[in-house]
Parts: structure tokens; C-alpha cells; sequence
């Protein structure tokens, strides 16, 4: 799922392109995008692109007069621009699901999976708007203070606090991987029993990690992104989608923790003393032979 850099560059590259051009022509292609409708696709056509913005995972594209399109990728959903814009097809493939066009380019959404997730809302007020904002907080804006309070408003490992879109704004599962091996922090810690420093530097490694990324996906996709350029794996990431790759600061292979859809990455030895972390499926399926240390490990 694109989280706040991959989004964030989506937003500067539309709005360089779709500000103060007329929406021409919204249409849709699969009947499980358009999600709501607080006002007709034909009453937004003709309107000019004022903004374009990111609220919490998902790209607004506000329009004159105080209409929105609220766009959700989910986990597979991509922009494309092409300029000129195409002729309008009549018949289309089964990965685009949606297009935008403007006077002088056409956005399309695309989504590469058989699970159609990825959805547009058409909002008709500000006041609409806030359906789709979460309450999650954003970690340049807030104080010290704010993202203690936030951190451990409930005691949840910090993988789970940290993506949870009503804890924090633009987390997913790749960034905390990032965010907590930047922090040396394990993911299963849990959030009310960390010392004071170790909460601001998790925050301090937070702001780090997005700006850092926010300012190279910037400067390498100068363009309007491919669809592959938005990934959730990149080749610089330290741990995420790194498993037994070597850690960039130790150089000991990277672990993982594998749950439901998800994994998480993380170094046992820049992050938890070097112990390995149970995962409590995999423990209970091999019993007392789960590795609970590095050495252990390399040892089997
Ligand atoms: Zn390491």
C-alpha cells in the first residue's frame, strides 16, 4: 500500500499537472470504484482543479466551488498520465478502473489485482471531506509531547501502533519497519514500556525516515511515476522486504515476523539485543524449537 512519501509524490506530480486545468471527463470502468456520490460525476465536469492534496492514505483533487475527488489506491491501485489525452475508448482491459481527463492529459487509475479495492468518493463540501479524514497524527506537526500521548494512548506493540491510520497519518507496513529500525526499536515492544528517550527517538526517527524518502522519491521520479515506481519494496530500504539480506548497519541477516497478509523486517541486532522475536504461531507450531537467539539460529 502507497504510504505518505509514495503518496506525497503523487500529489506534487498531478497537481504540477491538473492544477487550474477543467476536469473534461470522469469516467469509470469497473462498477466497484465509484463508492459514493455527494454530487452527480457530470456537475464536477467542466470545473477547474484548484488543489490537489494528500488526507491520511488517500489523493483529494479538490475542484472550484468546493467539490472533491477523493481517491483510495488501496494496496494495488496506480496513476498514469498520458498527454495528449487518448481518444475516448469504448472498450477497456480489465486493470483500468477509472480516468480523469483534463484539457491537457488524462489521468488513469489502474489497479493490477483481481480484488477490486481501490475507490473514488465524489464530495459535494468541506464538510464531506471529513468522512474520509482519520484521526491519525501527522509526525512533522506534532509536538514531542503530542506523539508521547499519541504513542501511548493504548499498549500495543509499536508495529501495530505505529500503522494504525487513527494512531498515526501515512504509516504502513513498510515505513515502520523503516521508522523502527531507524529508531532501534523492536517491533514488538510494547508502547507504554518505553523510556522517554526511547519515544523521542522514535519520533525523531520517523521525521527522518519520511523526510528522507519523501525528498529522494522526489528526485528520482522527476517524471510522472510508473505504476512499478510505487513500490512498497525498494532497494534502499534498510530491513523492509530485506529478509536474510545483510542489515545495512551490522551486516547480520535481517528477520522476519510473518502474520496474515503482512510481514514485518527487522534487525535482531540493531534492534533487540540481538535476541530473535517469537512469533506466536510459528512458536506454537515448532514448539520449543523456534531460534531465540541469532546464534542460535545460524547454529540450526
Ligand atoms: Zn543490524
Amino acid at each position: 500500500m502507497p504510504e505518505l512519501p509514495d503518496i506525497e509524490l503523487y500529489v506534487t506530480r498531478i497537481a504540477e499537472r491538473v492544477v487550474s486545468q477543467p476536469l473534461e471527463k470522469l469516467r469509470f470502468y469497473s462498477p466497484f470504484v465509484l463508492r459514493s456520490v455527494g454530487v452527480p460525476a457530470s456537475e464536477l465536469e467542466g470545473k477547474m482543479v484548484t488543489s490537489v492534496s494528500r488526507l491520511g492514505k488517500r489523493i483529494v483533487i479538490e475542484l472550484e466551488g468546493d467539490r472533491f475527488v477523493v481517491i483510495h489506491l488501496m494496496i494495488a491501485g496506480r496513476f498514469q498520465w498520458i498527454t495528449p489525452a487518448p481518444p475516448l475508448k469504448k472498450s477497456f482491459g480489465k486493470v483500468l478502473i477509472a480516468s480523469l481527463r483534463f484539457g491537457n492529459g488524462q489521468l488513469d487509475l489502474t489497479e493490477m489485482s483481481t480484488r477490486k479495492r481501490a475507490s473514488i468518493h465524489l464530495v459535494n463540501s468541506k464538510d464531506g471531506l471529513k468522512e474520509h479524514q482519520r484521526d491519525g497524527l501527522n509526525v512533522f506537526s506534532a509536538t514531542p509531547d503530542e506523539f508521547q500521548q499519541r504513542l501511548q494512548s493504548e499498549n500495543r506493540t509499536l508495529k501495530r501502533m505505529l500503522t494504525n491510520p487513527n494512531a498515526f497519518d501515512g504509516i504502513g507496513n513498510a515505513y515502520s519497519d523503516e521508522i523502527l529500525f531507524a529508531a532501534r526499536l523492536s517491533p514488538v515492544r510494547l508502547t507504554q514500556a518505553l523510556k522517554p528517550e526511547e519515544v523521542v527517538r522514535l519520533h525523531e526517527a520517523a521525521k527522518t525516515t519520511f523526510d528522507h524518502w519523501r525528498k529522494k522519491l522526489l528526485e528520482t521520479y522527476v517524471g510522472f511515476p510508473k505504476p512499478s515506481d510505487i513500490t512498497a519494496f525498494r532497494k534502499d530500504f534498510a530491513t523492509h522486504g530485506k529478509f536474510k539480506q545483510p542489515c545495512p548497519v551490522c551486516g547480520s541477516p535481517i528477520q522476519h515476523i510473518v502474520y496474515a497478509e503482512n510481514e514485518t523486517n527487522y534487525c535482531a541486532k540493531c534492534q533487540n539485543e540481538g535476541r530473535l522475536l517469537a512469533d506466536r504461531s510459528l512458536s506454537r507450531l515448532l514448539k520449543g524449537d523456534w531460534p531465540k537467539t541469532l546464534e542460535e539460529m545460524e547454529e540450526n
